[in-house]
């Protein structure tokens, strides 16, 4: 697909890398077993706190030894407009019992699975759902850094032909802008400009 200019939609500015090609496919859980949640995640402190609120639910989806939920999050905080309430939290992350050589959320079951999700889906934090499409500090992007620092794991299969972000992650990026938004990027990554498209040159 041809770049774009510079443009925002529903107020994120689009950074060029979300027009790129993937490494390949989507990933399969029953072969990353949710690499990506090794580091855990930022959520919104309200989120926190129903999850706090509902921890007896969430333990029947843990394991026995993570069933304290004073151990869930660590002190990390994030004040950011990112986060509705202005504050995010840290997800704990342990040392992963099934490897000790990686690390894993709290939530991350050993077979790969969010407790979570598992739970409820309204309890799992949007960033993970999004993910590796990014919406931080007002810009929409693709995560680019998590394959180096997750020991090769990769939420793209570098096995087969590369394709657009675009089409890859269709889902993700309805799901942060909409239907109509992603319409727009969509054309927008074609070099239309259709009519209600917010284009900024900032
Ligand atoms: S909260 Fe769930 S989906 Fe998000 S990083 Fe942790 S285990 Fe993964």
């Amino acid at each position: 697909m041809k770049r774009p200019a510079p443009l925002r939609i529903a107020d994120l500015l689009v950074d060029p890398s979300v027009f790129a090609d993937t490494r390949g496919e989507r990933c399969r859980l029953e072969e990353c077993k949710g690499a990506c949640c090794r580091n855990g995640v930022f959520l919104d402190a309200r989120l926190r706190d129903t999850i706090l609120a509902r921890a007896d639910e969430i333990c029947g989806h843990l394991p026995a030894t993570r069933h304290d939920p004073a151990e869930w999050f660590d002190d990390e905080r994030m004040m950011h407009a990112d986060f509705p309430s202005g504050e995010g939290v840290a997800t704990a992350v342990l040392t992963d019992p099934d490897d000790s050589t990686l690390d894993t959320c709290v939530f991350r079951r050993p077979d790969g699975l969010c407790a979570l999700q598992r739970t409820d889906p309204a309890l799992k934090p949007i960033d993970c759902y999004t993910y590796p499409i990014l919406r931080s500090e007002g810009e929409l992007t693709v995560d680019r850094w998590s394959k180096d620092e997750l020991d090769g794991a990769d939420c793209q299969r570098a096995c087969t032909p590369p394709r657009p972000i675009l089409e890859v992650f269709e889902d993700e990026f309805v799901r942060i802008l909409g239907r109509d938004g992603y319409a727009r990027l969509v054309a927008a990554a074609r070099g239309g400009s259709p009519a209600g498209s917010d284009q900024s040159s900032s």
